[in-house]
């Protein structure tokens, strides 16, 4: 019995593969497809684990063989990618020979071994060629996994040895379900269109491009009007301009709020440069030029709703900012 299945969406095929490990019945050869991001390798590699796992509910994730496993470093546990001595994107026959070398070697610990082709798709006809008749009959013990996302790349003579399992898109209603637990704004769930990797990855960039733009808003902040306007200007010419202008004032308000917990007494989290800068901030704006940028805040983004140009409204809310500051007389 599995702890639990590991993928949000697509119970039909998880539960179909565990019924098949469950039986002994593991096809020597899977193909699975589907769309990026659904958890196609994600879900080869747990079944990597639950196989070779001992534990009463597996995969346990403690055991020897799991520990080794969810490292990548099992012996028995052999991951292709795409070459990464060739300059184009391919799976080559340098690679397929020599993993035919190592799967004429006994296994090491493992019961059963896995042999994980991803993307499977970027096999070329030679690389394919070589790995016919052992995909065919490979070594007792030995499971090839291929994962794919374009199965119509693959050769028919590939395609014809393996076990199909689909993987589909994960239903919106899943999504959001297992967005919220991961903390993830539903915007990023509903545009990653029932690929979770994809929403993962969204939401990594878009911290990314948050902690950037809190460095140039802060970095901006305090300085001459003209290299202000040279930030906005930047910003605005970006071509997804309108989104970092949106970001660009949440973050207003995010370095406001701070200023507020700080003129209440409170810590704020961050670097002491940034907490020391927020600190003047706070002493400079409290009260009124706070309650002043709140108000500024909420016209900038009415602002955006109605598709101003994101460079105006950015150049307003921060030159409304900065005269606040450099005005105000620090007590
Ligand atoms: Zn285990």
């Amino acid at each position: 019995m599995p702890t639990a299945l590991p993928l949000v969406g697509n119970p039909e095929a998880q539960t179909r593969m565990v019924h098949v490990a469950d039986t002994g019945r593991l096809h020597h050869a899977c193909l699975f497809e589907g769309p990026e991001g659904v958890g196609k390798r994600t879900f080869a590699l747990w079944l990597a684990r639950y196989v070779n796992c001992d534990a009463p509910t597996r995969p346990c994730g403690n055991c020897h063989s799991c520990t080794l496993l969810l490292a990548g470093t099992h012996p028995d546990l052999i991951v292709i990618g795409p070459d990464p001595e060739r300059a184009t994107a391919v799976i080559s026959v340098q690679q397929t020979q020599e993993l035919l070398g190592t799967l004429k070697l006994q296994r090491h610990s493992a019961r059963h071994r896995f042999v994980i082709l991803d993307p499977a798709d970027l096999l070329n006809d030679e690389s394919a060629n070589t790995l016919l008749k052992t995909l065919e009959e490979p070594p007792a013990g030995t499971h090839f996994v291929l994962v794919t996302a374009r199965v119509a790349s693959l050769l028919p003579t590939i395609r014809s040895r393996t076990q199909r399992i689909r993987f589909g898109p994960v239903p919106l209603a899943a999504m959001i379900e297992w967005g919220q637990t991961r903390g993830l704004d539903i915007k990023t769930v509903e545009a990653a269109a029932g690929s979770p990797g994809l929403a993962l990855r969204l939401a990594a960039g878009e911290a990314e491009t948050r902690a950037t733009l809190r460095a140039a808003v802060l970095g901006a902040i305090g300085q001459p009007l003209g290299k202000l306007f040279a930030f906005t200007e930047a910003e605005g010419k970006r071509e997804d301009g309108v989104n970092h202008a949106a970001f660009a004032v949440d973050i207003v308000e995010e370095l406001l709020r701070d200023t507020v917990v700080l003129a209440n007494g409170k810590h704020v989290r961050g670097d002491p440069d940034t907490v020391d800068r927020l600190r003047g901030w706070s002493e400079a704006l409290w009260p009124g030029g706070h309650a002043r940028m709140s108000q500024a805040v909420a016209v900038a983004r009415d602002r955006l709703h109605l598709n101003v140009n994101g460079r105006v409204v950015l150049e307003a809310l921060l030159a409304q900012l900065n005269l606040e500051l450099s005005a105000a007389t620090p007590r």
